[in-house]
């Protein structure tokens, strides 16, 4: 799902500093539904995956046979209204008419995603037509809006048909929430995710700024030679998660034990992930707080990950900590740029200019050929990327002058869907309601 985000950037010569009209953000939180939750939610989530799989088949027929794009109210009215009526889908009745409602929106955004993708309205890779959901999937979710849930003074959440769902209110949110996402994972654990409209949160000017390489050997090299190593626990939690899946290799096809074994890896792969999207949004906040702009490098993630590096790119997940650089800053009213992937950030030496043409990648230290300056390579390329960042904003800034006078940009930024972070042990449970509170907390953690 993306949202879009119509940002008023900061105006050097005005020093003012307007508002953001409108952000959404997802706050997630685990929940613990009891036995009877469980049931009525699975039965949820196999209704609105019915109806998913019903409104795409009528689809893909009629386009199959020629015929024009189904209407979603006649699929509406087909598929939803009128199968309650009917013996092998009465079924559907027993669950909130809203989740079936969504469950075609859902499907109809999925086309719309691969529509615009097909006629290159879309940034980024190309989208698939929507597909058939099955039972099997590691992940089932319903959608819901406020008319379908609402949050009890009790600390928990109502949920049509379903009833109140004990929650861990790991941190307060900052608004009432828009919709609600109710998510199972692989292993079994039932999550909420709130959307919440969030005002931008506009940090004090500071003057530095900072060029930022991704790289291999730290996770990250900033242009004042700062080096982020990728955390100890994350590469141990890594390297556990390579032993499960060998021991799960070892396993006969079919037996118990393997699916005993399978359990544990998707455990391991959800505790990984937890953490280092935990660390991501630590290292993302730190960035954004201490710097009034920030660049960096486009990287062409998929095409690296063709390479023999593939596994160590996956890993880092330099998207996804992007990705939290770039929304952070829309947020605070900071400066984000992406210096384009043609840009030699590793080639050219940042003292003198002088481009020293391409290096592979086990050359960690170079001097240049031109002033004979000694360069770490990564950190090299972060002030490149620094210099490059700030001709971009500054050619961007004549730019938009000239075409209309006033300093306004769109950009795009990405729903964050692990907002949240992960409820982390030791941290107290909010009591009380949680919606409509001080918004002092929307960004104070990761
Ligand atoms: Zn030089």
């Amino acid at each position: 799902m993306q949202f879009q985000l119509y940002v008023i950037f900061r105006c050097e010569r005005l020093r003012s500093i307007r508002t953001l009209i409108d952000m959404k953000l997802r706050y997630n939180y685990r929940a613990y539904p009891d036995a009877s939750q469980r049931r009525a939610l699975a039965g949820a989530f196999g209704c609105a995956r019915v109806v998913w799989n019903d409104c795409l088949r009528d689809r893909k027929e009629a386009h199959a046979a020629g015929l024009p794009y189904v209407k979603s109210g006649d699929l509406s009215k087909l598929r939803i209204t009128q199968a309650k009526r009917t013996e092998e889908r009465a079924w559907l009745a027993d669950v909130s008419a809203v989740i079936l409602q969504q469950s075609l929106r859902d499907l109809d955004s999925a086309y719309k995603k691969f529509f615009d993708s097909l006629e290159g309205e879309r940034h980024g890779r190309k989208v698939g037509p929507p597909r058939y959901k099955s039972k099997k999937d590691t992940r089932q979710s319903i959608r819901l809006t406020t008319s379908a849930f609402s949050l009890k003074e009790n600390g928990t959440v109502y949920v049509a048909k379903v009833g109140n769902l004990k929650v861990k209110w790991s941190r307060r949110l900052p608004a009432a929430p828009t919709s609600l996402t109710v998510t199972k994972d692989s292993c079994g654990r039932y999550f909420l995710s709130f959307v919440v409209d969030t005002e931008p949160d506009i940090l004090p000017d500071l003057e530095t700024e900072s060029g930022i390489d991704l790289g291999l050997s730290a996770f990250a090299v900033l242009s004042d030679g700062t080096k982020i190593a990728s955390p100890r626990f994350l590469r141990r939690a890594e390297k556990k998660l390579k032993r499960l899946g060998r021991e799960l290799s070892r396993k006969v096809k079919g037996s118990k034990n393997r699916a005993k074994a399978r359990m544990k890896v998707a455990r391991q792969h959800a505790k990984v992930a937890y953490r280092r999207r935990d660390w991501h949004h630590k290292a993302s906040t730190q960035i954004i707080r201490d710097n009034q702009a920030v660049y960096v490098e486009d990287l062409a993630v998929s095409g690296l990950c063709r390479t023999r590096l593939a596994k160590s790119v996956h890993d880092a997940g330099w998207s996804a900590f992007v990705g939290m650089l770039e929304y952070k800053a829309a947020l605070h009213g900071r400066t984000f740029v992406k210096v384009g992937r043609a840009f030699p950030s590793s080639q050219v030496c940042s003292a003198c200019g002088f481009r020293d043409g391409p290096k592979p990648l086990h050359v960690r230290q170079w001097t240049c050929g031109g002033c004979g300056a000694v360069h770490d390579r990564d950190h090299n390329a972060a002030r490149n990327v620094l210099f490059e960042g700030r001709r971009i904003v500054a050619a961007g800034r004549a730019e938009t002058l000239n075409a209309c006078g006033a300093l306004v940009r769109r950009a795009h930024v990405p729903a964050q869907r692990g907002e949240a972070g992960s409820p982390r042990k030791g941290q107290p449970t909010q009591a009380g309601i949680p919606g409509l509170q001080a918004r002092e907390h929307v960004n104070s953690s990761p």
